[in-house]
């Protein structure tokens, strides 16, 4: 083999390997035991993210070094190395290859990589409906990745059948999906006059209800079920009734729970990245004072506890704190807080 058939039949062992490793975390999410979820996921991630490497190689085999100083030739040949990780990965695509993952991308991706950590460290909470479902919105994304920056004509005639039958399964699952958004659609129609439904953070669909058990608790004359424990009236219940459930996942949580995980996973912001925009979506609410009111886009923010409904118009920053909160005409331009603070102050002063 001379050097630069070597060279190609390394990077391209890269790709196979990652296709490889995503046909099988494919089948594992088709599988029924829980274990099946956690491989499934696993294997999903360290399938992405060779294919990242593969195509940060096709730049200059050193990129994919952790540590770019240490890289030599022979290492790389023997795959003794200690690789760059998916985000550094990501960021050395855009800023050196000039690659275009747009924003839903990365948050995919930081999503099923958040996952993995999560079920790596963590006890199996996810469930089958939300992982086909997300893994359908993932996969998407490689394949609109693999499309605009990958050549298939340089993949062998096996991958491109192993892609053909990743694409074929994936089918299987939005069949799956859409099938049960059908079945839900009654349930979507009766919460939709009642209250906000939101993408719910984990299985992606727009099926979250907000504040669905005091709603049910209201529908069923103050009996609810609470599943694996029965039915109980709303004295003896021990649960927050601002409970926000998903219709297609059954994943729950309170206002501020769901609405934390929806600013990370759906919008991609975290602590880290508002420190360095200075933007932040997650707000007290000027009503319920939880924190969980959402700025969902530019025309809506919504409490994912109270429910309450703002247009993002009639919010103004406090002009003391600077605090987001909702103004009208001829209302103050300080929040209640600072509203309060000053009349202590005051009240002190006079005293
Ligand atoms: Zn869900
Ligand atoms: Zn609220
Ligand atoms: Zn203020």
């Amino acid at each position: 083999m001379n050097k630069d058939t070597n060279k190609h039949h390394l990077k391209l062992t890269l790709f196979e390997n990652g296709i490889d490793f995503i046909e099988r975390g494919i089948s594992y999410v088709k599988g029924s035991r829980p274990e099946d979820l956690k491989y499934a996921i696993m294997h999903l991630v360290d399938g992405i993210e060779l294919i990242f490497k593969y195509r940060l190689s096709l730049e200059h085999w050193s990129l994919i070094f952790e540590n770019i100083n240490s890289a030599n030739r022979s290492s790389f040949e023997q795959g003794d190395f200690k690789s760059v990780g998916l985000e550094h990965c990501v960021q050395r695509l855009k800023g050196i290859s000039s690659i275009i993952i747009n924003e839903k991308d990365e948050i995919c991706i930081s999503k099923l990589k958040k996952h993995r950590n999560k079920i790596t460290h963590f006890s199996i909470n996810e469930n089958v409906d939300a992982l086909k479902a997300s893994t359908i919105d993932v996969m998407n994304s490689l394949f609109i990745f693999i499309n605009n920056n990958i050549d298939t004509n340089n993949l062998s005639k096996n991958e491109n059948e192993q892609i053909k039958n990743i694409k074929l399964i994936l089918l299987d699952f939005k069949d799956f999906v859409s099938n049960r958004m059908k079945t839900l659609q009654s349930q979507i129609t009766y919460y939709n006059d009642l209250t906000s439904i939101v993408q719910c953070p984990l299985c992606l669909q727009q099926t979250m209800i907000i504040n669905k058990l005091s709603l049910d608790i209201t529908e069923k004359s103050k009996a609810i079920t609470i599943e694996g424990r029965g039915t109980f009236l709303e004295e003896n219940v021990d649960v927050d009734p601002d409970l926000c459930e998903c219709i297609f996942c059954s994943h729950k949580g309170n206002g501020a729970e769901i609405a934390l995980e929806y600013v990370n996973n759906i919008l991609g912001e975290n602590s880290y990245t508002a420190a360095k925009s200075g933007m932040y979506s997650l707000n007290y609410c000027p009503e319920c004072r939880r924190e969980s009111w959402v700025a969902m886009d530019e025309k809506e923010w919504i409490c994912f506890t109270c429910n309450g409904v703002y247009e993002a118009d009639s919010i103004i920053n406090c002009f003391n704190c600077g605090n987001p909160m909702p103004h009208t005409e001829g209302d103050s331009f300080y929040c209640i807080d600072c509203h309060e603070d000053m009349r202590y102050k005051t009240k002190n002063k006079l005293c």
